[in-house]
């Protein structure tokens, strides 16, 4: 799919510092020190998690998690409410907030588990690849590939990693 950007979960040292870019990118202000100051709190919509345990930390595997845009998305059949829209066979899954009634539905049948709740739960939270923040297109670099230091990002182009992020610990 255009647009769509792949991990590569050997290089994430789970930093999180694509949350918090995530996160800064779902804010008002786009600005890391007054987004920590906003109400209600931004929420990313990538989530690092341990998806391979071991006794040794350094055997330990992470990986950033977010929508995979599935062609045949099993959240937009099940939603009662066509809050969920796939845009195209090529395009992402988006949801339209104010339809959402938050049943929850989208989130059992997710297969990867990368639906979230807004503070409030009265509506879901999901990657939308940034969509609605580059004149209405899919972009090719979106916010996550921008900050990693590793990078375990990339996009459909190739492209990704790039620009250290000031606060991350391997830049
Ligand atoms: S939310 Fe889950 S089921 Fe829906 S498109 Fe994304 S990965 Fe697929
Ligand atoms: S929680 Fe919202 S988006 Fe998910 S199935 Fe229910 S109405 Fe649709």
């Amino acid at each position: 799919m255009e647009g769509n950007i792949f991990i590569d979960p050997e290089r994430c040292l789970a930093c999180k510092s694509c949350e918090l870019a995530c996160a800064v990118e779902q804010s008002k202000s786009k600005v890391l020190f007054q987004a920590i100051f906003e109400e209600p709190r931004p929420q990313p919509l990538v989530k690092v998690e341990l998806v391979r345990e071991a006794p040794i930390a350094l055997e330990r595997l992470t990986s950033p998690l977010q929508c995979r845009h599935c062609e045949d998305a099993p959240c937009v059949t099940v939603c009662p409410t066509s809050a969920l829209e796939k845009q195209g066979i090529e395009g992402p899954v988006l949801v339209r907030e104010e339809l959402c009634i938050g049943c929850k539905w989208c989130v059992l049948v997710c297969p990867f588990g990368v639906i979230g709740l807004r503070r409030d739960g009265k509506a879901i939270i999901k990657c939308d690849l940034c969509f609605e923040r580059e004149g209405g297109q899919p972009v090719w670099r979106p916010a996550p590939l921008r900050p990693c230091a590793s990078p375990p990002w990339r996009n459909s182009a190739g492209r990704g990693g790039g620009r250290p992020w000031p606060i991350c610990s391997a830049a």
